[in-house]
């Protein structure tokens, strides 16, 4: 089973920034309101995340390390809809397999918390562990027994900004959640709960960006899109940045790309780039399931349909704001 563990593992986490997300989007499943973050290395070196959320008993913590072992899934047609984002059931495994991971958690109204530590998915060592409330988990050493996933990974700098960069497009998702990112020992976010999505993108925008932000809220055929989209002459944004999440979860795609800059096109000044945050929400048989889950691709079944929607829903804001 390692070995499955770790073919699995090359799947689900490419790399440090792809445990990071994983890890993130389990604490906010469990319902957790902070979050707090450390990278060092590149997150070869360190991966810790500590969350409030509702944690895990002694038997989850080791049911939660075993394959296809999912809290999650309610009946197959949900499997569905959640398997168009990734395997299920196969991130803590997966990490756990591929580095030192230690998971300290205590379930909500328990007296006492609980550690699992391993190596390379084996546990080495467990017990009690003093906590009041939430998970931690540890990851140390990633990809140290996998030399092939190790000679893949680009510089630490390199890994540093993903992992950034993986942080901020989930902390986009829910500025209601209080999120703390330090990197090197360098606080680099430290976002408040209760804000909106404007807020927490002044917080890594320019403000000749964010001040002039239009929102986006459009419906059409059974699709919405929401968000907000840059006015143009305004940003002098030496390029564009678009982030786009789908049903909830960030993905970056061709189409909805060219279908922004498509809205844009012919109202940029020169050397202006559109600059948007659009969250969709598709019918999940609309979405393609048989997508690497390791990337954050999605594969819409009706392209056009996706294209012209999201044009619209930013040439709809683009017009109003002209009135
Ligand atoms: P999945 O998220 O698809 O269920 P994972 O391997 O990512 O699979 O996690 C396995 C299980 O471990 C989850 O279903 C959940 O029950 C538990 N778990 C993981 N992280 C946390 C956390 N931070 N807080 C509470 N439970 C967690
Ligand atoms: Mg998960």
């Amino acid at each position: 089973p390692e070995l499955q563990n770790q073919i699995a593992a090359g799947e689900v986490v490419e790399r440090p920034a792809s445990v990071l997300k994983e890890l993130m989007e389990n604490s906010l499943d469990a319902g957790a309101t902070r979050l707090s973050v450390t990278i060092e290395q590149g997150g070869q070196g360190l991966i810790d995340i500590q969350d409030n959320g509702w944690g895990m008993t002694p038997d989850e913590i080791h049911l939660a390390l075993t394959r296809h072992a999912t809290s999650k899934l309610a009946d197959a047609s949900e499997l569905n809809s959640i398997a168009s984002f990734g395997f299920r059931g196969e991130a803590l495994p997966s990490i756990a397999s591929v580095s030192r991971m230690k998971i300290s958690s205590i379930a909500r109204g328990a007296d006492t918390g609980f550690f699992v530590e391993l190596e390379a998915g084996k546990v080495i060592d467990s017990g009690p562990a003093a906590m009041r409330e939430g998970t931690r988990i540890e990851i140390r050493e990633l990809f140290a027994n996998v030399p092939a996933r190790l000679k893949f990974l680009k510089t630490t700098t390199t890994e540093t900004r993903r992992c950034q960069n993986a942080f901020f497009r989930l902390a986009l998702t829910r500025p209601d959640v209080r999120m703390k990112l330090t990197i090197g020992g360098r606080k680099m976010y430290s976002f408040r709960d209760g804000q909106d999505l404007v807020q927490r993108l002044t917080s890594a925008w320019p403000p000749a960006v964010t001040e002039h932000l239009l929102p986006i809220d459009h419906e059409r055929h059974g699709y919405t899109v929401t968000g907000v989209a840059s006015t143009p002459n305004s940003t002098q944004a030496r390029s564009d940045k678009m982030l786009f999440y789908v049903n909830g979860r960030p993905v970056s795609d061709k189409i909805l790309l060219s279908a922004v800059r498509d809205a844009y096109s012919g109202r940029l000044l020169s050397r202006e780039y559109p600059q948007c945050v659009l969250f969709l929400e598709v019918p999940v048989e609309h979405i393609d399931v048989n997508v690497h889950p390791a990337k954050t691709e999605v594969r819409f079944r009706d392209e056009r349909t996706i294209f012209s929607v999201i044009r619209s829903a930013v040439l709809s804001a683009l017009e109003q704001n002209l009135e």
